[in-house]
């Protein structure tokens, strides 16, 4: 069986969260799609151009170092406005999606561009203030000195380059459900998430 769930939405909305543990609960691969322009922008603020950082980039740098950085996470939105560097990103995404037993992949375009055939997709969202606050709770445990607004205005900038890019904005498939997780605990929305794949999902694979 190869079933392909894609998970989009903006930062912090809870997808990440979400994928993870849906993978978990089902068995399928997960693959966090927003950690290869991080890793792409690692490389560009250790001062590498960001397509060649792209078409040279390893699996294994995934795993290096800590990726979920604020300056990171910019520099990620500011490399994927970069068409050769979304396209540098596509077949490894699409073979990802092809696994054997069943994948998650979550991210911005994946519904859209990546896997516009996905047996599920789901856009999962929240308002700014919402997320900016779940964002800033996760700086602030990891000891970073951030400021509530600063983690708001990142959150907005972020919003904006995202999804008024042209290169695969981030916006919703016109066949994908909508999951506001604004006024759920992440337990009620990982529930709601499972209980949507499991009306599609094929019983006996
Ligand atoms: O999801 P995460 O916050 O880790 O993503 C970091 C940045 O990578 C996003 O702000 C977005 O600009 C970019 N991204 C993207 N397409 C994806 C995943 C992430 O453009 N599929």
């Amino acid at each position: 069986m190869s079933l392909t769930v894609a998970i989009d939405g903006p930062a912090a909305a809870g997808k990440g969260t979400i994928s993870k543990a849906v993978a978990a609960h089902f068995g399928f691969s997960h693959l966090d799609t927003g950690l290869l322009y991080r890793a792409v922008g690692r490389r560009t603020l250790q001062g590498l151009n960001p397509v060649e950082a792209a078409q040279t980039l390893t699996a294994e740098e995934l795993e290096q170092g800590d990726l979920r950085t604020a300056e990171i996470a910019q520099a990620a939105s500011k490399v994927a406005v970069v068409p050769e560097v979304r396209a540098a990103l596509v077949d490894f995404q699409r073979a990802f999606a092809r696994r054997a037993g069943g994948a998650v992949l979550d991210g911005r375009d994946i519904g859209t561009v990546i896997c516009p055939n996905a047996d599920i997709k789901l856009f999962v969202t929240a308002s700014a203030e919402v997320r900016a606050e779940r964002r800033f709770l996760e700086l602030e445990a990891k000891g970073a000195e951030v400021t509530r607004d600063q983690v708001l205005t990142d959150v907005r900038e972020r919003d904006a380059r995202d999804s008024e890019r042209s290169a695969a904005p981030m916006k919703a498939a016109d066949d994908a459900i909508l999951l506001d997780t604004s006024d759920l605990s992440i337990e009620a929305a990982l529930a709601k998430a499972i209980e949507i794949i499991e009306k599609v999902r094929p019983t006996n694979p």
